[in-house]
């Protein structure tokens, strides 16, 4: 037997997240069903918002309603670094430390030779104007993981903005090799931005 098709369309869309096969999609959608037609229409719209109403600040790349982001706009955060990321969900995780009081810029990957990826495909162009417009940014925190790739980053990173006489920063190696900034503690996260070292 088939599921109707309202079903079959809503098992289809749930198998598109991460990690979801056919039998969690299939309880999700079924568990959907069951849901207050309430429930429902907020998560619809939610969902919906979430596409339609963000985008990346123009200035730092990283996800925002509102253009340019909060961080961007708070002129009460040190404006002489820049704390550089892959993705914006690891601006969230450093954030979250408390720790780091200086601005952030978001790469939206890493440079990956194998998959094509060069600077021209990363945020980079953006950074480099950034600090050519911005003279009173003194440091650059190269804050991509400890993966092959994410060093490689860092080092092309270094060469780039080095000349320029701004002083380029990594992480502590307090981070596992080959791990993620997002599934870092923030003891961790801590320790690695305070002993960053100079590339
Ligand atoms: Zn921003």
């Amino acid at each position: 037997m088939q599921y109707p098709e309202p079903i079959a369309k809503l098992i289809d869309s749930y198998m598109k997240l991460p990690g979801i096969g056919s039998k969690t999609a299939t309880r999700l959608a079924f568990y959907t069903i069951d849901m207050r037609t309430d429930d429902v229409d907020a998560f619809a719209k939610s969902l919906v918002a979430a596409k339609h109403d963000l985008h990346y600040c123009s200035i730092c790349g990283n996800i925002t309603d509102d253009d340019p982001c909060e961080i961007c706009r708070d002129s009460g955060r040190d404006q002489g670094t820049i704390l550089v990321v892959e993705q914006p969900k690891d601006v969230m995780s450093i954030d979250r430390t408390g720790d780091y009081h200086g601005l952030y810029h978001v790469l939206h990957g890493v440079l990956s030779p194998i998959d094509g990826r060069g600077p021209d495909d990363l945020n980079i162009a953006s950074l480099i104007k950034r600090l050519q417009a911005n003279a009173t940014v003194h440091e650059v925190i190269v804050a991509t993981n400890a993966t092959p790739e994410g060093e490689a980053t860092a080092q092309y990173l270094s060469r780039l903005i080095k000349p320029a006489g701004i002083k380029v920063t990594r992480l502590a190696h307090g981070l596992a090799v080959g791990s993620d900034i997002e599934y870092a503690d923030e003891m961790t996260l801590l320790k690695a931005v305070e002993g960053r070292t100079e590339l």
